[in-house]
């Protein structure tokens, strides 16, 4: 692709934006980046292209006369396609792509693409490192969090980039291919930019979409959604369950994991050798599995990887224990049901749980969690926004204490809890009420945990 002389338009000014402002305008195309807000607002990074990239900032409504002054237009994944008006968008001379489909043209190597509902960070991180403890060499970007545009340059042809993608980023891809995709799950989120659950799952499937018949789709079948698609595909399939056997796939049987590839059973792993929590990891461990199988790791380095993964930070991440109660901070359970699985996934443990809620509220019902706090919580802790909200949607149901701060929901829950027990942040609601986001909250959160120990310390 020739970017030298082309007239580029940027739509969003976050990390994409900026990644893709600068890779353009390096190349030597003429590049305007726009943002609904106004430029005073942008991060300094944006605002800087100005002088380093001659880069044209453009705040509020897209004006016009701009638009027809364009040939290609680079659209961020937060930013909606229907931004553009639709003039543009059908006109025959012009080109709409995302990031990724930009990176994707110069990107050296192959591709293993993650995307689902749930668990895409998770998993891309967990490919990452089994590829990198195999000796390949391999990059990690894409929606985890650095710009797939920014792994370019350092790309290799002997070399595997591991992307996590948003349903947003799959949107605007035009060639983009994997040699291995992989779908975790589509289950009903984001419902608020897709007219409907069709629309979002179709997103999902253009993961697949130039796939050619030596690649390789990696699909969930206990999902209802995945697990209607392999017949339509060009790709390889390769299942993964954590209900059922299968015949040629990844699964669960007991507590080891098994391959049936080829019609060979083999253990991969067990249970008991995964550091992650919750029966939703297995699937992801499962997944990455098949995924690291087909770029060539043999079974006992994937195995030895997963056992040294410690996961994802937010994510069910163990902290600190303190006088034997352990520490959890899932500040990434945002949602209702993220929460019930952080619950679930410290439910086999012998003792109880303390959980913190509350943030701001998604106007979900937090009933869903009623059952798992009769079976193994000894206290509720609530906070922000929500919290009395939560209290009498959980009234009768929990011991409930309310507090005013992060701090005191550590201090209270270290209180309430006995030899044994952990104490699990998995607000169920969004970090905005209190935070900047759900980073700053588990970082607040740690820091919370580790001042306690701390303190127990000088006093002992
Ligand atoms: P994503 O990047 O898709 O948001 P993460 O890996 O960040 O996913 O995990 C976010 C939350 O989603 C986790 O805290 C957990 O509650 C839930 N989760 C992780 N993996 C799965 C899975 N395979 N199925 C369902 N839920 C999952």
């Amino acid at each position: 692709m020739e970017l030298s002389g082309r007239k580029a338009l940027v739509l969003g000014a976050g990390k994409s934006g900026i990644a893709s402002a600068k890779f353009l305008a390096e190349r030597g195309a003429t590049v305007a980046l726009h943002d609904k807000k106004a430029v005073e607002t942008w991060s300094q990074d944006a605002r800087d292209l100005k002088a380093s990239h001659t880069v044209g900032l453009i705040g509020g409504d897209l004006p016009g006369w701009l638009l027809d002054q364009i040939d290609l237009v680079v659209i961020s994944p937060g930013v909606p396609k229907t931004t553009l008006p639709a003039r543009y968008v059908d006109r025959k001379d012009g080109e709409v792509i995302g990031e990724v489909e930009l990176a994707y043209r110069f990107l050296k190597g192959k591709i293993v693409g993650i995307t689902g509902s749930n668990g895409k960070t998770t998993t891309t991180a967990l490919i990452g490192e089994i590829l990198k403890t195999s000796g390949l060499p391999t990059q990690v970007g894409g929606n985890i969090g650095t710009p797939l545009l920014d792994l370019v340059e350092s790309s290799r042809d002997d070399g595997w980039t591991v992307v996590e993608l948003s349903s947003f980023q799959l949107e605007t891809i035009v060639d983009f291919r994997c040699d291995v995709a992989l779908c975790l799950n589509v289950t009903p989120n984001h419902l608020d930019r897709y007219d409907s659950f069709f629309d979002y799952a179709a997103a999902k499937h253009r993961i697949f979409m130039n796939q050619r018949p030596e690649d390789t789709a990696i699909l969930n079948a206990d999902n209802s959604v995945t697990n209607e698609w392999p017949d339509g595909l060009r790709a390889k399939v390769i299942k993964f369950s954590v209900e059922k056997e299968l015949e040629d796939g990844v699964f669960l049987s007991g507590r080891e994991l098994v391959s049936s590839l080829g019609g060979e059973r083999t253990v991969l792993t067990t249970r008991d050798e995964i550091f992650l929590r919750g029966l939703h990891n297995v699937e992801n461990v499962l997944a990455a599995f098949a995924a690291a199988i087909t770029c060539g790791v043999d079974i006992a380095t994937i195995r030895k990887a997963v056992a040294e993964f410690k996961g994802v930070e937010h994510r069910i991440e163990f902290v600190e224990e303190i006088d034997g109660v352990r520490f959890y901070n899932d500040s990434k359970a945002t949602s209702v049901d993220a929460a019930t699985k952080a619950l679930s996934a410290l439910s086999e443990d012998a003792g109880k749980t303390i959980l913190i809620l509350g943030g701001r509220g998604k106007n979900a019902p937090y009933a869903p969690l009623i059952p798992l706090i009769r079976q193994q919580v000894r206290r509720v802790i609530v906070l922000g926004e929500d919290a009395d909200n939560i209290e009498s949607q959980l009234a009768g149901e929990a011991d409930i204490l309310k507090v005013a701060s992060l701090e005191d929901a550590v201090a209270e829950g270290f209180s309430a809890a006995q030899t044994g027990d952990s104490v699990l942040l998995a607000p169920a609601c969004a970090s905005f009420d209190m935070f900047k986001s759900f980073e700053e909250r588990g970082t607040k959160f740690k820091q919370a945990v580790h001042g306690l120990k701390a303190r127990r310390h000088s006093a002992n």
